[in-house]
């Protein structure tokens, strides 16, 4: 346990459940834990028991990537775990493949109903679609390229990578129903209310019980890692971070006692702390950008450094580039740096002088 999970509390300490079975963390809601064959070695799902048009059965949040491991997980929880009762309805936070990648196998299987943003429903039906310009291609080939990636094998390698995100969503349902800011969900006669959240994702999704004072916070709090926030090839000229930090405000709104359920990491209590750690966590990866940006001007590349100070793989760079991209446009947009582009076509970002 780092420092600043001390500060946090684990009211389960390091029990979670068995593959293939579920473990209860609030009446009626039940932590299902599913492997990943990344660095990110695992996600939370959730089983809540619920009732609709007079049926009873299950609401199921976030699904795994779609490959055979996952759906022989589920399975085993589908024969140990329902109490003989169907799934009635899918609910997605967000598109990213590890939350939506078997939702259309999950909904075919029960004929259940998809439940997610729309914008994070039609994100994903276009990259489903069309192979993934966030991850690899040609557009994220140039985009690295712009912020000053001259590494030409690796350059040559995300150009390469092209069905990124369809080999972990090969699908997404024909139809689904939305879920909007301030929107009531009943489940299981209890009310769930949807609290968007920018700057990880479109237009992700967390539920808040009131009832239960339980948070389903996606990947919009976590208590371990903290939450990618990165620019895509997709919208070069995002500020995700402005948008990530007034979403993570709005949690301090919530009880301080708060039950979160993370996406990854153990089920906590502490999310006002939480939000607070994130906050430093990015004003101190802002002023050492800064500082750097003051000697010279840095592209995203150069100064990629600065906040991570280990060596990458290819796929962690392109995480740590988006990443990076995503603190420098925070200050350009904030008007403390100033970005030029260069004649070799690289963007480069120095301290605003007037500031
Ligand atoms: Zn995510």
């Amino acid at each position: 346990m780092n420092l600043l999970e001390r500060e946090l509390h684990y009211p389960f300490g390091d029990q979670m459940p068995e593959p293939g079975s579920t473990f209860e963390v609030a009446p009626g809601v039940r932590w299902v834990r599913m492997v990943l064959p990344f660095a990110l070695n695992h996600i939370n799902l959730w089983l809540l028991r619920d009732e609709i048009d007079g049926r009873q059965g299950w609401t199921i949040v976030d699904c795994c990537i779609a490959r055979d491991e996952s759906r022989a997980q589920w399975e085993q929880i589908f024969a140990n775990e329902l109490q003989g009762l169907p799934v009635l309805r899918v609910i997605v936070t967000h598109m990213h493949p590890d939350h939506i990648g078997l939702a259309d196998w999950l909904c075919s299987r029960w004929n259940a109903p998809l439940w997610i943003s729309s914008t994070d429903y039609h994100t994903a039906r276009v990259l489903c679609g069309m192979g993934d310009s966030a991850a690899g291609g040609e557009e994220a080939a140039s985009f690295f390229a712009a912020h000053g990636l001259v590494d030409e094998e690796a350059v040559a390698k995300i150009r390469a990578r092209t069905s990124y995100y369809s080999n972990m969503v090969p699908a997404v349902p024909k139809n689904f129903v939305r879920m909007m800011e301030g929107d009531i969900v009943t489940i299981g006669g209890r009310a769930w209310r949807c609290i968007s959240g920018y700057g990880h994702a479109p237009e992700h999704i967390s539920l808040y019980c009131e009832e239960l004072n339980v948070l389903l916070g996606g990947d919009m709090m976590l208590p371990r890692i903290s939450t990618n926030v990165s620019v895509y090839a997709g919208e070069p000229e995002s500020n995700p971070l402005r948008l990530f930090l007034e979403s993570i405000r709005r949690f301090k709104e919530l009880p301080a006692d708060v039950l979160g359920l993370p996406a990854h990491g153990k089920p906590f209590t502490g999310v006002h702390r939480r939000v607070e750690q994130l906050e430093e966590h990015h004003r101190d990866h802002l002023a050492e950008l800064m500082e750097a940006c003051g000697a010279r001007a840095l592209s995203a590349a150069e100064a990629m450094p600065v906040l991570f100070k280990r060596p990458l793989d290819l796929h962690q760079t392109t995480f740590a580039m988006g990443e990076t991209v995503a603190h420098l446009h925070y200050l350009w947009f904030g008007g403390r740096l100033q970005r030029s582009l260069g004649e070799d076509g690289i963007y480069r970002f120095a301290a605003t002088r007037a500031g």
